[in-house]
């Protein structure tokens, strides 16, 4: 509907008309450009756009053209407010769209919000209550202890830890064994896929609302699920379970250096140390056989008779002794090698049996080895080795230097043995 101000004069009424006459089939959706009009009413009227802007305006007869927030009647003094008004589905007048804007995001924020108190409740559910330390034995609270000092990032956070390749004592086995042990007693929980419930609830923060990602985009792009991980609150990894008392984790991280300290064992806690610091010993000899073998150019295989080896290896010798030992037949091996043509099933099982004959003879001979070889670069001082060499072996920061039993009596000298029983597991 075309509205007058003021006194219109018959030709300027014409004029108002033709300027507002709406044409959809044209590109402008006027009938006239305004260069038509000045043309055709030149010399009558003198400033078209001045009598457009004083005289007249235009507003919608129909209420669906209404300002859907306020429910004004919409004017337009401008060809360009018809247009957009005639666009939008629902039309909102320029002095609430800030309003309409500033609802919408407080909207949306409040939805995220409560998106990601529904996933963090769900998380919370998940590691709630189910840590209880009294069902860990000592070797087990030691892993914790030092997997969470090395791993831990923040509560309610995923462990900084690579499963598959990560080092606390020294020997993957027993790193794999006890990282297992902590989650079938719910002290850790594994997750490796998002739960369902949760990937329902990230699916609406990433796929609604007004800034989301078109499912058919979002499909498209190659790093889909990098990208997913990102924007998605909950991340899949080992996780520490809560404990039942609550309290945070540097108290739960106390109370475990207490217990490590004060040595309570019971005998089946004995026996994991010696396991676990033989393990370790072993993991290193193996370790320092993989690098002569490959220094000395020589083949060896890996038999119950070199197993039972290095165990008395471990047992009798300091690892740098050992490493002299192992180092010293492979050098008389590879000459021996170099000058017979040897078949390889009995080249590869050679060093086992000049070593164990070269102990033999110093058995016999009463001989002590007084000479040591400087281990090859990746045989580390692990977490465990440097935090019981601090704490249990004085004199040491690590257990080069001594015997498998020399670190098994140091570290359990001031223990107390208790009953078994104590222990519900
Ligand atoms: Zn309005």
């Amino acid at each position: 509907m075309i509205c007058y101000c003021d006194s219109v004069s018959e030709i300027e009424c014409e004029a108002i008309n033709l300027y507002w006459e709406m044409d959809d089939s044209a590109n402008s959706g006027f009938s006239f450009t305004v260069s038509e009009l000045q043309a055709k009413f030149k010399g009558q009227i003198s400033n078209l756009n001045t009598l457009i802007k004083k005289k007249s305006f235009f507003t919608f007869d129909s209420t669906s053209s209404a300002c859907s927030w306020c429910g004004k009647r919409t004017i337009a003094y401008k060809r360009k407010d018809v247009l957009d008004i005639k666009k939008s589905d629902v039309y909102v007048c320029k002095t609430c769209i800030h309003e309409k804007q500033e609802r919408e995001r407080l909207e949306e924020e409040q939805r995220k919000r409560a998106l990601f108190s529904a996933i963090k409740n769900i998380k919370k559910q998940m590691l709630f209550g189910k840590l209880s330390l009294s069902t860990l034995s000592y070797v087990e609270k030691f892993y914790l202890f030092l997997l969470l000092s090395e791993y831990y990032e923040a509560d309610g956070e995923p462990l900084k830890i690579d499963v598959d390749n990560f080092c606390l004592a020294g020997s993957s086995e027993s790193d794999h064994q006890y990282i297992s042990q902590l989650v079938q007693k719910n002290v850790l929980i594994s997750i490796k896929e998002i739960p369902d419930e949760i990937r329902m609830l990230t699916d609406k923060l990433v796929f609604e609302g007004p800034n989301a990602f078109s499912r058919h985009d979002w499909m498209g792009t190659a790093r889909r699920s990098e990208n997913y991980f990102i924007s998605n609150p909950f991340k899949v990894g080992v996780y520490l379970c809560q404990c039942e008392k609550g309290g945070s984790t540097s108290s739960l991280l106390q109370t475990l250096y207490t217990d490590i300290c004060e040595m309570n064992l019971t005998r089946r806690d004995f026996e994991d140390i010696s396991i676990l610091v033989e393990s370790v010993r072993l993991g290193n000899l193996y370790d320092i056989v993989d690098w002569i073998s490959d220094d000395c150019r020589i083949p060896v295989e890996k038999s119950i008779k070199l197993e039972n080896l290095l165990k008395h290896l471990a047992k009798s010798y300091p690892l740098r002794v050992c490493c002299w030992l192992l180092y010293s037949q492979a050098d008389k091996v590879a000459a021996h090698l170099h000058k017979t043509n040897t078949p390889s099933y009995v080249s590869k099982r050679l060093l086992a049996k000049k070593t164990d004959d070269y102990l033999t003879l110093a058995k016999e001979k009463g001989w002590e080895f007084s000479y040591t070889k400087k281990l090859p670069d990746d045989i580390e001082t692990s977490a465990l080795e440097s935090l019981v060499a601090d704490h249990f072996l004085e004199g040491h920061f690590n257990w080069q230097m001594l015997t498998t039993s020399e670190v098994i009596a140091g570290w359990t000298k001031n223990a107390k043995l208790v009953d078994d029983k104590t222990l519900t597991n």
